[in-house]
């Protein structure tokens, strides 16, 4: 791919032009969602007005082109994620819809009372309430990692909470909350010496990160397109071949079956067994472009430019008297959580809005993680391959004149 060059990639975005109460938007709330570059946008005006119609149906042109544009979109996120084949790749509604597929659909089939499933305490919500579902529905029980303060798991309590209960290890691959990076291929191969499977949460690690599920070795991976410059309701579960055979479909109907009478349904063979109903089709032919989009400046490139941002950021906010940075991992995405002394967090977000610049507070959907800092929230940057330096100057800009006003 060309080198990468953040001003031709930001004169792909067109929200990227806005301005928010007469200052150019800063955009920094992209671990929330990102925004969509014009390829994305144009595959999706050419699929409404050229190519829409209801998939796996009809022998007519639009069903057959939509049906190939839909099953072409499943192959581009195989090639993005290096699975092995086509149908090991589910497409879900988001991150949530797939760790709640295998909460029903492995689940249910395998939990019984007593068994345990470790989680981590950097968990989001998404990946802490289906697993406590499942647990109060089966007895089972749910065993938690710690971090260190810096906010890196600690990988040998991970290690000793194994024991012959042990049946599922669900853990985030980034950490949407600080930004660690959790060393999952390490945590995958320990699992499966002991014969359990594990899921990843890769919602903040697909949009920033090479992920490889042959290299990783794990059993499930789950993640949203509107963090990764695709459209909403639109998500990738990956799942190994032989598990996503074995499992019950998490949602019946039709599509999803091979023959259906009053006595009996046979399912239809993976993936549609987990696609029931009408699929949204338009977003995942839009997520097919945006994967496209990304590969083609090359995730590398699109990881070393946030590394770069984040190590700038880092250093600035870090030097901002007042200014406490939460989440320190070694390995990290380009994640900030901040406090700044005297602020709420919301005071902060809403201030900072005033001066274009756009952050996340609050609890970032992991209260567990909150109250293992110490915080009811945190104000948040978070950083995409579009955003440049200056965005950070800004963000330093508009930190200290919310201090100024608070002063
Ligand atoms: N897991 C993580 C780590 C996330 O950051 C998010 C989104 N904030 C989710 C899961 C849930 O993703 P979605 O809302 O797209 O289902």
């Amino acid at each position: 791919p060309p080198a990468f060059n953040v001003a031709r990639v930001r004169a792909d975005f067109p929200i990227l032009g806005l301005t928010v109460a007469g200052k150019p938007l800063v955009y920094l709330d992209n671990a929330a969602s990102s925004q969509m570059p014009q390829p994305v946008i144009d595959r999706l005006v050419r699929y409404q007005s050229t190519e829409h119609a209801n998939i796996h149906r009809a022998v007519h042109y639009l069903s057959e082109t939509a049906t190939a544009a839909y099953e072409a979109a499943r192959t581009r996120l195989q090639r993005f994620i290096n699975a092995r084949e086509a149908r090991e790749v589910i497409f879900t509604s988001g991150t949530t819809e797939g760790i709640n597929l295998v909460a029903h659909g492995w689940g249910r089939q395998n939990i019984r009372a007593g068994d345990e499933i470790i989680l981590t305490v950097l968990e989001h919500h998404s990946n802490i309430v289906p697993w406590q579902m499942l647990a109060l529905e089966k007895g089972a029980i749910l065993r938690v990692v710690p971090i260190n303060d810096a906010g890196e798991l600690l990988v040998d309590e991970y290690e000793a909470l194994f024991n012959e209960r042990t049946r599922l290890v669900s853990v985030g691959h980034v950490s949407n909350a600080l930004g660690s990076i959790n060393p999952v291929k390490q945590m995958i191969a320990f699992a499966h010496a002991r014969g359990v499977p594990v899921l990843v949460d890769g919602a903040q690690a697909a949009p920033h990160l090479a992920v490889d599920v042959q290299d990783l070795d794990c059993d499930f991976y789950a993640f949203s397109g509107h963090k990764m410059c695709g459209p909403t309701g639109i998500g990738v579960l990956y799942g190994r071949a032989a598990l996503l055979e074995a499992m019950q479909p998490f949602k019946g109907g039709g599509d999803m079956i091979h023959t259906v009478t009053f006595e009996k349904t046979t399912y239809a063979p993976i993936p549609n067994k987990f696609e029931a109903g009408t699929p949204p089709i338009a977003a995942a032919i839009g997520l097919g472009a945006a994967v496209d989009y990304l590969s083609s400046i090359g995730m590398p490139a699109i990881a070393a430019h946030e590394h770069e941002l984040l190590r700038y950021a880092t250093e600035h906010l870090s030097a901002l008297p007042g200014v406490r940075l939460m989440g320190t991992a070694k390995d990290k995405a380009a994640v900030l959580s901040f406090a700044v002394q005297g602020i709420h967090p919301h005071d902060m977000g809403t201030l900072l809005n005033q001066e274009g610049v756009a952050v996340r507070t609050g609890h970032h959907c992991a209260q567990p993680l909150m109250v293992r800092l110490g915080v009811v929230a945190t104000s948040r940057a978070s950083f995409a391959f579009y955003n440049t330096l200056a965005d950070v100057d800004a963000l330093v800009a508009g930190i200290r004149s919310v201090q100024k006003v608070f002063a």
